[in-house]
């Protein structure tokens, strides 16, 4: 015999995009997030390179970016110590894709076009041979993400939100103006479930009869390298190479370098294929003073994306009480903030603060004759 629950929302998945939205419903609704993991955070929200870049995404992660910049320094009674701590971003690029900077320079904000004597006087581990043009972002900041999520978590919480792990949605019914969720130990009652699944989003759908809106995880990777003797890497901004070849940043006294993937696979527990790392990790040799003898570790997560790359977010145009939120591709924490207001304000049909972000995040875009 399962355990017995009702609640008013159902938020299923517990990474930034659950507990934010929990965080952000506020007091006076019963709300219960579920993970299927015995840990909250276990998958996509605890692999990010946790940075935070307003020029980063389409139009509409942008105006996202810039509305949770201020947020992140807001609530202090949760957030004790800055989530947001200085980074920068140096953006660089060879010979044959210096046009690129320009390009990016033209159509971001704060984004400083610099020489690439400049930049490598910020970070000497650059090769003079690689680098031929160079801007910089100064307002790129680290984000504390366990900060973030933990907080969040303690508010949702405080304001009686109940949390379980373990517990992964098998499938669930409407009927009768109400959700029926099955779990392994538990049959929930729910008015409203929402859909913070991550990489399972879809999946989840189809488990609770709900079409797909097409949401496509992509694999991306992070190697762990020595910082090589002779350098204090400590203060230097993230480096990406200006297409997304590769970028590094320098973390805990360790380089984290990225071969930027973007390989499409179904949602699971991910980890980097060997032959993804190893030829990034050459794109990045090309640009260095160093040699890759050694990885000391490496992992992998999956980023999201919906076809127009953008979050899916608000209630299903062919299911009452279903509500999206998914698709954060690569930007789901240093969105989260606004993101989760915006969800929240939308779930309790409120008019949302960013209301022109309605539409273009509808998941009802994505819907026949749209
Ligand atoms: C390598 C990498 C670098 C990144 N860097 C950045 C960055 O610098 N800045 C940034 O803003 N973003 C970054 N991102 C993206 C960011 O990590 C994601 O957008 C964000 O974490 C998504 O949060 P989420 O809560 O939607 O997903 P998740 O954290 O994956 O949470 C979804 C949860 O739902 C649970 N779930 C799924 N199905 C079920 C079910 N049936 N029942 C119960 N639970 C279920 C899962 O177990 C999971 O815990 C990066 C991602 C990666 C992989």
């Amino acid at each position: 015999m399962k355990d017995a629950i009702e609640t008013d929302i159902l938020v299923i998945g517990g990474g930034m995009a659950g507990i934010g939205f929990a965080a952000a419903l506020g007091e006076g609704r019963k709300v219960l997030v579920l993970e299927q993991e015995r840990d909250l955070a276990y998958h996509s929200t605890g692999r990010s390179a946790a940075i935070y870049i307003r020029n980063y995404g389409n139009g509409p992660i942008r105006a996202l970016n810039e509305a949770s910049g201020p947020m992140f320094k807001a609530e202090s009674e949760y957030f004790p110590h800055p989530l947001l701590t200085p980074r920068g971003i140096l953006y660089i690029a060879d010979g044959a894709r210096a046009h690129e900077i320009g390009k990016l320079a033209a159509t971001s904000v704060g984004v400083e076009e610099i020489s690439a004597d400049a930049a490598i006087a910020k970070v000497p581990l650059l090769s003079p041979y690689y680098v031929k043009a160079a801007a910089f972002e100064a307002d790129a900041q680290d984000i504390d993400v366990h900060a973030l999520h933990q907080g969040w978590l303690k508010k949702a919480k405080g304001q009686g939100a109940s949390v379980l792990t373990g517990q992964e949605v098998l499938r669930a019914e409407r009927a009768n103006g109400s959700w029926q969720v099955e779990t392994m130990d538990h049959q929930i009652t729910a008015n409203l479930i929402v859909n913070a699944a991550g990489a399972w989003a879809d999946e989840l759908a189809r488990r609770c009869n709900v079409a797909p809106v097409g949401l496509q995880p992509l694999r991306r990777s992070m190697a762990v390298l020595p910082v090589p003797n002779g350098y204090d890497a400590a203060h230097w901004p993230l480096v990406d190479e200006v297409t997304e070849d590769f970028y590094f940043k320098p973390d805990g006294g360790r380089l984290f370098v990225s071969p930027c993937d973007e390989d499409p696979v179904d949602p699971h527990d991910a980890f980097a294929d060997d032959m993804v790392l190893a030829e990034g990790l050459h794109r990045f040799e090309q640009a260095v003073n160093m040699e890759v003898t050694r990885v000391e570790r490496s992992w992998a997560g999956l980023r999201t994306f919906a076809p127009d790359r953008s979050p899916v977010v608000g209630f299903d145009g062919g299911t009452e009480g279903f509500f999206w939120l998914a698709g954060q591709g690569g930007y789901g924490i240093q969105t989260a903030p606004a993101l989760s207001k915006f969800a929240a304000e939308l779930a309790e049909n409120r008019t949302p603060e960013l209301h022109h972000l309605v539409e273009p995040l509808s998941p009802t875009r994505f819907n026949e004759g749209n």
